[in-house]
Parts: C-alpha cells; structure tokens; sequence
C-alpha cells in the first residue's frame, strides 16, 4: 500500500477518505463503530489497513476538511491549471454533505459553496489589471442521459469535440456570473430543477450523477495576457451494489448504468495513477466530459465517504478498495 499511495502522490491524483459519524438510526440500533485510525492517513478495518492521503476521523469539520481538501486546487485553478474533486461512496455516506453540506450555513457548508467564497475573496484582492470572466454549468447524468439543470428543457445532451480535440457538452447552459450569491443562485436553481424532476418521476436523485462546473478566465488588461483554468465538482451516484434478485426495470437499468460508470471512471484513474499510455475515457459519457480536467496537468482529488457501522462493513471495505484502486 505505502509505494502505491507514495507513486500517486508524485502524480497530480490525491485519494483522500473521510467517514461520517453513526447517525442516530444507527445509533438507536446499537451498531457497532467499527473503523480504527491510525496516523492520519490509514484506516483499519477489522485490521486491515487502508492507506491515503488523508485519512478523516468522524469528528472532522467542514471547514477543517475545506482547508485539507479543497482550499489549495482553488489556488491552482487560478493558476490557469485544471482540476476536478470527486465524492465517491454508498448513498447516505456523506457524498453531498462534503461537497454541498448546508449551503447557506456558515458552519456546515461543504466543499463548493466555500470554494464559491474563496474564488471571489481571492479575485477581489488581487492586481486591478487583471479582469475576470466566471461562468457556470451544471449537469446530472441520469441513465447514461446528459440533463442540463440550469435549463430543463435540455434533457439529453451530447458529448462533442472542439477543434482541439477536447470534449465538451454541446448546446450546454454557461452562466455568466459576477458575485458569489450569483453562483449559489445558480446552484440552488439546479437543485431546485434535479429535486422537482426526480420527485416527477418519483425515482431518487442519489440514483445520478450531479457535475458543477466552475471556469474562470482571467485577462490582464496590461500585458493582454489571459489563463483559464476549469474546476469539476462531481457528487457521485451512489457506489452500492444493488441486490440481484428483485431489482428489475429501472432500477436495474439504473444500477447497471451507474456500475458501468463507476468502473470506467476507476480505470481512467488508475490508467491515470499508473502512468499508463492508454487512458479510456471513452468508456463511459462522465469521463469523457471530464477528460480535460483528469490527467497531465490537472489536479484530482478523490473522496471517499464511507459509513463506520457495523451494518456496512462489506459496502465500506469495497469503497475503500475503490480508492485503492484509485492510487
Ligand atoms: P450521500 O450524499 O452520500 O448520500 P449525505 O451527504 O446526504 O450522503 O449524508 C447522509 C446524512 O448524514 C446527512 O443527513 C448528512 O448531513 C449526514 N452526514 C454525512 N456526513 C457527515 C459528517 N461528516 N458529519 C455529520 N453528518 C454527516
Ligand atoms: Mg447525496
């Protein structure tokens, strides 16, 4: 594990695991707290050691994991680099409540709100010839179908590629945005759509994947220099295996979507990890969206959430398996 998590860290991939509390069903119930930490970057479960990055113990905060996390791919991305946070793990092991959180509670928000806030703080103290331009996206993938939910009426979007032979979502909203509460607009709108469309057809949206995207171009009005960097905000479907025996129509259509989805994106980042030439972003619509912001110079990092009850020990251990795999 150790030379694995060492060859990643030489990479631009981070692999970071964070797990939730017991809520307070499981708490009720009397389940057992089963992970056991050790130094910052190893899990155990049943003794089996897990490395990453960063390991984060239940009582982690959000602003704690922000500053760990998140805080320095800000810095990147004003650079001019790439970069994409993933959460990964099973439906209710805090996916949204790292990259969301409360949205607009100082205490609780997660991951993109705060980037939102950082964004702009840097921008305002930074040289007056520099001139910003931020625009906003943001998607689900529901059914191997692109939804575009800063417009409702562009329900299957299709993945094309510029000149340059970079993939992009074609006929896609871009928000131009001037303030924070700009952006946090647009996020609540493409909740408010994703929540109103599952609710319609009475499915569940832990069934999708949710994508925002930040970019943000910067032009200097001296030297007429101008960079741009991409950010990827990516809350995952959920990662669990759904039972064989009972599932059919679209909940089987749905796990088989998401499994497959879920497969490609681990062997891009493992290709990735490795070092290897071939990298199949093809294989699935997320990866090739996110081809541009996975890889050479971008910046990655992958969250595990994982649940610490007894009850989900075997959906736990193979979440972990998947961050391995991931370094
Ligand atoms: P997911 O998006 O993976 O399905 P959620 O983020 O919605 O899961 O988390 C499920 C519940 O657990 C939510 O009520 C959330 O507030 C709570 N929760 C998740 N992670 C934490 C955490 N680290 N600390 C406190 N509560 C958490
Ligand atoms: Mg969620």
């Amino acid at each position: 594990c150790r030379d694995m998590a060492d060859a990643a860290s030489a990479t631009n991939i981070k692999v970071v695991c964070r797990f939730r509390p017991l809520n307070s069903a499981e708490k009720a119930r009397g389940d057992k707290y089963i992970p056991k930490f050790k130094g910052d970057d190893c899990v155990l479960m049943g003794g089996k050691p897990f490395y990453f990055d960063r390991v984060f113990q239940s009582n982690t905060t959000q602003e704690q994991f922000y500053n760990n996390v998140a805080q320095q791919i800000v810095k990147d991305v004003l650079e001019g680099y790439n970069g994409t946070i993933f959460a990964y793990g099973q439906t209710s092991s805090g996916k949204t409540h790292s990259m969301e959180g409360k949205l607009h509670d100082p205490d609780m928000m997660g991951i993109i709100p705060r980037i939102v806030q950082d964004i702009f703080n840097h921008i305002y103290s930074m040289d007056e010839n520099l001139e910003f331009h931020i625009k906003v996206s943001y998607f689900e993938i529901y059914l191997d179908k692109i939804k575009d939910l800063l417009d409702i009426t562009k329900t299957n979007l299709s993945v094309h590629e510029d000149k340059n032979r970079v993939p992009y979502v074609k006929g896609s909203t871009e928000r131009f945005v001037c303030t924070p509460d700009e952006v946090m607009e647009a996020i609540d709108e493409g909740k408010s759509n994703r929540h109103v469309a599952f609710t319609n057809m009475n499915a569940d949206s832990s069934r999708s994947h949710s994508i925002f995207i930040i970019s943000i171009k910067q032009e200097n009005s001296k030297t007429e220099q101008t960079k741009t960097g991409k950010l990827y905000l990516v809350d995952l479907a959920g990662s669990e295996k759904v039972g064989k025996t009972g599932a059919e129509g679209t909940v089987l259509d749905e796990a088989k979507m998401i499994n497959k989805s879920l497969s490609a994106l681990g062997n891009v980042i493992s290709a990735l990890a490795e070092g290897t030439a071939y990298v199949p972003y093809r294989d699935s619509k997320m990866t090739r969206i996110l081809q541009d912001s996975l890889g050479g110079n971008c910046r990655t990092t992958m969250i595990i959430c994982c649940s610490p009850s007894e009850f989900n020990d075997v959906e736990t251990r193979s979440t972990l398996l998947f961050g391995q795999r991931a370094k």
